[in-house]
């Protein structure tokens, strides 16, 4: 499946709630969000339906997402399902980690074997003050059952001049002492992200250097591969960057989005995609749903516009509720 500007699209991120159980301050407003009415999420069914409508159309790759997709009923089963799709080559999931270490067996039984769980700080009260909980303990042992598990994990921090500034160097050293990746991720102007001051990827690379030493450049591993990696000397693992605002990767973009809701979004930050929802109970069958896929497909936009403006045309929803 091609977009209008030859780019293929194989993977597909699946928001399956909006929900959290966490309330990241750069994420998700301190009360929450309006619920969707139930009716109005879809099912665990219709997720299914759409991966099998969408996997002969090339989508080789998926991620589930949210809101916290731990939250979210019976999620093992509809892994165990989509992994018996035979096109579905890889499975992913990004997730707080609160809810990771009960539900890590029944997981990989299922098929994850990737796993990206968010992780802003290593301090314990800096923790709770960016996400409202004290439970830095539980996702670190989440973090480690889940290596320990054979899982390939990757930590993610998105850092904050006014949140996490200061323990850059201590999320690094995870990467250090530990076989797992770290990757920071420019903060982006969506939703609450709009009222912090993220920190270039330069930046953190610059004070990474001066204390670690050089590093060497790791080759890409993926096509579609948003993160660039550096090796430093000792480290286990790698330390990654995700820039979407100082290096826009949408040149090479591989994804679509589906929203809790049905909508199968086209890229990040516009409105612009298709509801698939009135499709899918609407009586169409997989293959007419298939091809309004692909006519959707094709006017997927070029590329973000975060630093540029805000069109009337950008999702003004928060990330929460898009989908990370
Ligand atoms: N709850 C899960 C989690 O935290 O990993 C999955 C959803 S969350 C929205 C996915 C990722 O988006 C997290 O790593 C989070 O830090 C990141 N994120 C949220 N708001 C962001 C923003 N404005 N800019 C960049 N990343 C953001
Ligand atoms: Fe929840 Fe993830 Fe957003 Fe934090 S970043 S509030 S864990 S959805």
């Amino acid at each position: 499946m091609k977009d209008g500007f030859g780019r293929e699209i194989d993977y597909l991120r699946i928001s399956v709630t909006d929900k959290c159980n966490l309330r990241c301050k750069y994420c998700m407003p301190q009360n929450g969000v309006d619920n969707i009415p139930h009716g109005d999420v879809l099912s665990l069914e219709e997720l299914y339906r759409v991966v099998r409508i969408m996997e002969p159309l090339g989508i080789k790759k998926l991620r589930f997402t949210g809101g916290e997709p731990l939250v979210r009923k019976n999620l093992a089963k509809l892994i165990g399902d989509v992994n018996s799709i035979p096109g579905i080559e890889d499975i992913a999931m990004t997730t707080n980690g609160v809810l990771l270490r009960e539900n890590l067996d029944a997981l990989a039984r299922a098929g994850l074997r990737r796993v990206n769980i968010s992780l802003d700080t290593c301090d314990r009260q800096t923790f709770e003050r960016i996400t409202g909980y004290d439970g830095l303990e539980r996702v670190m042992n989440a973090i480690y059952a889940a290596s320990e598990a054979g899982m390939q994990v990757k930590l993610n921090c998105v850092p904050c001049r006014e949140l996490n500034g200061d323990g850059i160097d201590a999320l690094a050293q995870l990467a250090r002492d530990k076989r797992l990746d770290v990757r920071f991720i420019e903060l982006m102007p969506i939703g609450c992200g709009r009222s912090f001051h993220g920190i270039a990827s330069e930046e953190i690379l610059a004070g990474l250097k001066a204390k670690h030493g050089p590093c060497k450049e790791a080759p890409c591993e993926r096509r579609g591969e948003t993160a660039r990696y550096y090796l430093f000397d000792g480290f286990l693992g790698r330390i990654g960057f995700i820039s979407p605002m100082s290096h826009k990767f949408c040149s090479d973009c591989n994804r679509v989005r589906l929203t809790v809701e049905g909508r199968l979004k086209l890229c990040l930050h516009y409105n612009d995609g298709i509801e698939l929802k009135p499709l899918l109970r609407g009586g169409k069958s997989d293959e007419e749903i298939r091809e309004r896929i692909l006519a959707a497909v094709r006017r997927k936009p070029q590329a973000h516009a975060f630093s540029e403006h805000d069109g009337s045309n950008a999702d003004k929803r928060k990330m929460v509720q898009i989908g990370g």
